[in-house]
């Protein structure tokens, strides 16, 4: 046996790494990011402030300029606490890194998938709740929660990969039910008419987790988990210091005070969400379901095909596997109008 073979858990081995299609010539639709492109957008006044940074120094470990332009992007007033991470990711395994061993964390079926992922680098258990026509089976979910007692429920709102919000009485009485931290991941907050940002103040077990992944910022990697400043605190025990490095910060602080185009951006995702919809919906064969976040979600008996077809023609959207309760799906972001592909 190899040295790192024996070296390396056990479980690790039997894992497989993130895997992300090469995207060569294609039109990237798969990952769920915008069309928009800020830093061109804005490019003098970017490469500007992108020059002034002094790369030879640590950057703010507090992100203080950052932290103020998304305060006002996302209207969090100051009696939140903001926790930074390098992408939403991070702030998933930071979470699962406060947890003891042998605790348990849930989430829903089919849902983010970084959670269980996350869950087994950690070496905690994970539970999922199937969710019932895409959305939570609360009596199902109440019981799982009575038997495993979970530390964390993940819950994505808007849904990944299934695009809608679940009920919000029902998370209600999740939160009420519980003594686990419930986490509402609100990575598609920029699409959707809901968010549990107001409701922090009524739960001390509720933080919310957002991302600028989905609105123009993919590449800067930055996430944000919101809560009361005593939750938020404790959890910062467990940052790496400069986990966000100085090019995001200042890239970040400039471009997100540009509120009105971030909204634009995402208002017209939106409108196009309900074009294609409508313009999808007219084909027989394709199941189309509505949308609250960037991305739409369609079923056929004929995904595979689909797919293939849509490669053959240079346009990259996310399938899934044979084994997966979603094998007959596709999801495909938005983009901006541009050729029309005859199909
Ligand atoms: C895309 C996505 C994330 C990942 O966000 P990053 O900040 O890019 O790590 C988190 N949660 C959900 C539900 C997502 O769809």
């Amino acid at each position: 046996m190899s040295f790192i073979k024996s070296w390396i858990r056990k479980d690790i081995q039997d894992m497989k790494a993130y895997h992300v299609p090469e995207a060569r010539e294609l039109t990237k639709l798969d990952a769920m990011e915008s069309p928009f492109i800020p830093n061109k957008d804005f490019e003098v006044e970017f490469i500007e402030n992108i020059t002034k940074v002094n790369i030879n120094r640590y950057p703010d470990p507090l992100a203080k300029a950052l932290a103020r332009s998304i305060r006002n992007l996302m209207d969090i007033d100051n009696s939140l606490d903001i926790l930074f991470g390098n992408g939403s990711d991070e702030l998933i395994q930071l979470l699962a890194l406060a947890c003891d061993e042998g605790d348990t964390i849930l989430s829903f079926s089919p849902s983010f998938v970084m959670y269980e992922t996350i869950a087994k680098f950690a070496k905690l258990k994970y539970v999922d709740s199937p969710l019932q026509d895409f959305d939570i089976n609360l009596k199902e979910t109440l019981t799982l929660i009575e038997n495993h007692k979970p530390k964390i429920i993940f819950i994505a709102y808007p849904n990944n990969p299934t695009g809608n919000l679940f009920d919000r009485n029902k998370i209600i009485s999740i939160i009420e039910s519980t003594k686990a931290l419930v986490v509402i991941d609100e990575a598609y907050f920029a699409f959707s008419n809901d968010s549990f940002l107001g409701d922090l103040k009524s739960f001390k077990n509720l933080v919310i987790l957002r991302t600028i992944s989905k609105i123009s910022f993919a590449g800067v990697r930055l996430g944000l988990l919101i809560g009361e400043p005593e939750t938020i605190n404790q959890f910062q025990k467990l940052r790496l210091p400069y986990n966000i490095n100085s090019l995001t910060q200042v890239t970040c602080e400039f471009l997100l005070k540009k509120k009105n185009y971030i909204l634009d951006s995402a208002k017209y995702i939106v409108s196009e969400r309900e074009r294609v919809f409508r313009a999808l919906s007219k084909i027989d064969s394709l199941k189309v379901y509505p949308s609250d976040a960037n991305f739409l979600l369609i079923k056929s008996r004929e995904a595979k095909e689909l797919n293939n077809f849509l490669l053959y023609n240079g346009i990259l959207v996310k399938s899934f596997n044979e084994t997966d309760s979603l094998k007959n799906f596709l999801e495909l972001q938005l983009e901006k109008k541009k050729r029309t592909t005859k199909c």
